[in-house]
């Protein structure tokens, strides 16, 4: 999470964030720091359900991902749940696992960063849908517009 970007309106949005994802932040920032931040942010640190974990594992599985951390599970099952009660949710990340499996599970999805991602992998993508096979991260496919991926790790030489 980061306040950089402009479009994320710190004033009038309310952030969850898992408990693996808070000691995530806590491990790169200072505990006075996050204090502060907490302080003039509402931040909820709440857990999905289990029956949400078991879903996102299953979607997980389902487009082949490799395994996802606890903290990345976590988050998606979160949003996902919150998408279930029908709130209106965004999650905000630039991990490719998470995009892709948000984007399969139907979760909005944002990115943080103010740039497009588009960086070179040393593996290909698939569309889900079509078939069709990309060099590089795609928010969509070119030929069909599907937007979620397969992962294709390439034989090493
Ligand atoms: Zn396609």
């Amino acid at each position: 999470m980061q306040t950089t970007n402009p479009n994320f309106d710190l004033e009038s949005t309310e952030i969850y964030i898992t408990p693996e994802v808070e000691a995530e932040i806590l491990s790169k920032i200072s505990q006075v720091l996050y204090t502060v931040f907490k302080s003039k942010v509402r931040i909820s640190v709440i857990s999905p359900s289990s029956d949400s974990v078991r879903e996102t594992l299953k979607k997980n599985n389902e487009i082949a991902q490799g395994t996802l951390s606890n903290q990345d599970l976590s988050i998606v099952a979160l949003a996902w749940e919150f998408k279930q009660a029908g709130k209106k949710v965004t999650l905000y990340s630039d991990d490719f696992g998470i995009r892709n499996l948000a984007k399969f599970m139907k979760i909005c999805v944002r990115g943080v960063r103010q740039n497009k991602i588009v960086r070179k992998r040393k593996y290909t993508f698939t569309c889900i849908a079509c078939g069709a096979i990309f060099q590089e991260i795609i928010d969509e496919c070119d030929v069909c517009g599907h937007q979620s991926f397969k992962r294709n790790f390439q034989k090493s030489k």
